[in-house]
């Protein structure tokens, strides 16, 4: 039998739900365990990390020294290391801290907080390389199963660059939210989610990250036929899409 391939699924901040998504595939990914080895993953073996692991899945966003070495140790000892979900790719909702000021935050949400580190908060690509990234909070679970799969065969695995407008069941129609003069970032946004947002009357707020390639410029002129540049910069930071904006808009 060929030698197993060894996995570390390791949890910095976050709310751990990107690995709630992958236990959701049940028997699935147990039937992956002829071919892989869960050599860290404390909901399924709580053993020390080996020497070496053939691919990494971080979820979560470093917010103290400790998680950063854990992260830098995990960079260190992996072939491929792999962000999952919004929190590691983009920073994640607790990157709203950035965009306001962090000493109040730190002070309004900790009776004690004199001791308690407040970094910047920022996704994972901005401490180590990042080989591969699979958006969204949380994860889809079968595109991260498409992704092992094709990892497993030799393959490399790629998200298409198509918006979540392809999948809404409000496309086209006077039910698109952009058409009711509500900001939805649909069509700036990466698919593959299956749209659920539209699809239960909520706008999409790209948790899955902009398309590559994508216009900002496009969307601010669609966005400010309706809405001020401070609300569509509010929704921009819920999932930690702000900054990349931002770097978008300077490159030009
Ligand atoms: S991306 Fe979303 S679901 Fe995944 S860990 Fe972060 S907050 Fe939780
Ligand atoms: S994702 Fe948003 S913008 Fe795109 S079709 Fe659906 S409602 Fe309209
Ligand atoms: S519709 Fe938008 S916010 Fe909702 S899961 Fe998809 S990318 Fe994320």
């Amino acid at each position: 039998m060929s030698k197993k391939i060894k996995i570390g699924m390791i949890s910095l901040t976050s709310c751990e739900g990107c690995r709630i998504a992958i236990l959701k595939l049940g028997k699935r990914i147990l039937d992956l365990s002829d071919k892989i080895d869960f050599s860290e993953c404390s909901y399924l073996e709580d053993t020390p990390w080996p020497d070496n692991f053939d691919i990494v899945f971080i979820e979560g966003t470093p917010i103290t020294k400790r998680e950063l070495g854990v992260l830098k140790e995990a960079r260190r000892r992996s072939k491929k290391l792999i962000a999952l979900g919004n929190c590691a790719a983009l920073g994640g909702v607790q990157e709203i801290k950035n965009y306001h000021n962090k000493e109040e935050v730190l002070r309004k949400t900790y009776k004690y907080y004199n001791s308690i580190e407040n970094p910047e908060i920022k996704g994972i690509k901005e401490f180590v390389d990042v080989d591969f990234t699979i958006p969204g909070c949380p994860i889809n679970s079968e595109e991260f199963l498409e992704v092992v799969t094709k990892i497993l065969n030799g393959e490399d695995p790629k998200i298409l660059q198509v918006p979540v407008c392809k999948d809404c069941p409000r496309a086209g129609s006077e039910r698109c939210f952009l058409n009711q003069n509500k900001i939805c970032f649909g069509p700036w946004t990466l698919g593959g989610c299956g749209s659920p947002c539209p699809g239960n009357a909520l706008p999409c707020l790209a948790c899955r990250g902009f398309r590559e390639g994508v216009n900002v410029d496009m969307m601010e002129k669609t966005l400010e036929k309706f809405a001020t540049k401070e609300e569509i910069e509010n929704r921009l930071e819920v999932f930690g899409l702000l900054d990349e904006y931002k770097k978008l808009k300077n490159k030009k």
